[in-house]
C-alpha cells in the first residue's frame, strides 16, 4: 500500500490486469463519522493484508482536520468545491485541488473506473440507505441498480444539474462511474450494510450475483438554491428526507417567488434554510 498524502492510500491490488479501478472516499463532510470508521478499519486490513482486492484502489479520508475539529467543514463546504471555476481560498479549496490531483493519477496510472463518495444522513430519512447519481451525459444507474439493491439500498435519486461535488467531479472530469452514497443517519452505524458492499466491490465480480431487490427511483425535478437570505420553507423543514408532498403544494418561497411541488408524491430530500446564499436548501424529487 502506498501513502501519498494524509488520508490518501493507494493500492495495486492483485486482480487480473485491467481490472475496474475503484475510488473510495468519505469524510468529505467532517460530522459525518460513521462512512469514515469503516474506510478506516478497511484500510488497517489492507495494511495487514488481511484483505486483498482484485482491483487498484485508491482510499481517500477527504476532511482530516474537520473530523478532528468533529465539524462539517473547517471554512466552506468541500463538496461544493469539486472543478468548480471559483473557489475561495482556504483549507478545502487546497485540498480538492489536491484530491481531484490523486484522481488524475490514480486513473492515468489504472485507467477509469468506479467512485463511491461515502456519506451520512443528518436527518431521519424515509431511506436510510440510498445513493445519488451525479447529472452525467451516460447513464450507468440501471447497471448499478440491482447491486445497490442486493446489498441494502433502497433509492437511487438520477441529478439533472451539475454541482460540483466529488462524485460529480470523478464522473464527469474523469469518466468514473460515481455515486454519493448515503449510508444511514450520522449518528447510527454504516457498517452492517456499507462494508458488505465495499467488500463485494473489492471481489472479482461484483456485479455478478445480485437478486431480484428493486430501488425506487426517483429524479431532481427541482433544485431548490437560496437566491436570497429571505428563503423559506413553507411546510416543515425538518421533515424526514423523502417526505411526499400532493401536487401544487407550496414548498419553500424566496422574497416572491413561490416553489409548489411539481407532481404528485413529490419527495423533499436534503431540505436545510440555513445555507448560505446562493447554496442548495434542498432537493424536490419526481418519482420514476
Ligand atoms: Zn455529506
Amino acid at each position: 500500500m502506498e501513502h501519498w498524502d494524509e488520508g490518501v492510500y493507494a493500492i495495486r491490488g492483485k486482480g487480473a490486469s485491467g481490472a475496474i479501478p475503484l475510488i473510495l472516499s468519505a469524510g468529505v463532510h467532517g460530522d459525518e463519522t460513521a462512512p469514515v470508521q469503516v474506510l478506516e478499519s478497511l484500510q488497517q486490513q489492507l495494511l495487514q493484508r488481511a484483505v486483498i482486492p482484485r482491483r487498484p484502489l485508491l482510499l481517500i479520508i477527504a476532511n482530516q482536520p474537520a473530523l478532528l475539529n468533529g465539524k462539517r467543514f473547517m471554512q466552506v463546504n468541500m463538496n461544493r468545491l469539486f472543478g468548480a471555476p471559483v473557489r475561495p481560498p482556504g483549507y478545502e479549496t487546497k485540498r480538492v485541488l489536491a484530491l481531484e490531483g490523486y484522481c488524475r493519477d490514480f486513473a492515468d496510472l489504472y485507467g477509469v473506473g468506479w467512485h463511491l463518495d461515502l456519506h451520512s444522513t443528518i436527518k431521519p430519512s424515509r431511506h436510510e440507505h440510498f445513493a445519488l447519481m451525479p447529472a452525467c451525459n451516460r447513464h450507468y444507474d440501471d447497471a448499478w441498480a440491482p447491486l445497490l439493491a442486493h446489498r441494502g439500498f433502497t433509492a437511487l435519486v438520477r441529478q439533472n444539474t451539475p454541482a460540483f461535488t466529488f462524485s460529480n467531479f470523478t464522473c464527469t472530469k474523469l469518466g468514473f462511474e460515481s455515486f454519493t452514497l448515503e449510508c444511514g443517519a450520522v449518528r447510527g452505524s454504516s457498517a452492517s450494510v456499507l462494508r458488505p458492499l465495499l467488500m463485494a466491490l473489492l471481489e472479482e465480480d461484483p456485479f455478478a450475483a445480485p437478486g431480484d431487490a428493486q430501488l425506487e427511483r426517483f429524479e431532481v425535478a427541482i433544485d431548490l438554491v437560496k437566491r436570497s437570505a429571505a428563503f423559506r420553507f413553507l411546510v416543515d423543514e425538518q421533515c424526514d428526507n423523502f417526505t411526499t408532498f400532493p401536487r401544487d403544494t407550496a414548498l419553500a418561497q424566496d422574497s416572491d417567488v413561490v416553489v409548489s411541488a411539481p407532481c404528485d408524491d413529490c419527495a423533499l430530500l436534503f431540505a436545510n434554510s440555513e445555507v448560505p446564499v446562493g447554496d442548495r436548501a434542498g432537493l424536490v424529487l419526481r418519482p420514476l
